[in-house]
């Protein structure tokens, strides 16, 4: 069975990271399957080193904790719901639904603002429910 390898590389900026998805050699005598080798990169989960990740990204909600919960994802097969043959409607593909989307659910951007109304400011991140 497979393995799940966690690194970190430079990548893309604006990328969170990739993995690679299972995926499997076969060896045949006739019909017969005589080998099953497992591609050596499969599962493996790498996050971008040239992102800018802080101690709050890696908590439930944070943008790495659903780029690692994406990417573990692609590990075990899954694949974006708005590609391939076997899409999800539309109206479905969305984070609200699954991690795989790159679609932000509505209604889910919390803006913390410091100040007073004269002078402020604020920073934003996504909010997503507790499971
Ligand atoms: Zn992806």
């Amino acid at each position: 069975m497979g393995q799940i390898t966690f690194a970190n590389s430079y990548q893309q900026q604006g990328r969170g990271g990739f993995a690679y998805s299972p995926n499997y050699s076969y060896m045949y005598s006739g019909n017969r399957v005589t080998s099953v080798t497992e591609d050596k990169s499969a599962g493996d989960v790498w996050i971008n080193r040239n992102e800018t990740w802080d101690a709050d990204d890696w908590k439930p909600g944070g943008d790495g904790y659903l780029t690692l919960l994406h990417e573990v994802g692609h590990a075990l097969g899954l694949k974006h719901p708005f590609e391939g043959n076997h899409r999800v409607l539309t109206s479905l593909d969305s984070e609200r639904y699954t991690v795989m989307s790159y679609t932000q659910a509505t209604k889910t951007t919390l803006i913390e603002v410091q100040g007073n109304s004269g002078s402020y400011t604020g920073t934003s991140r996504r909010c997503v429910p507790a499971r």
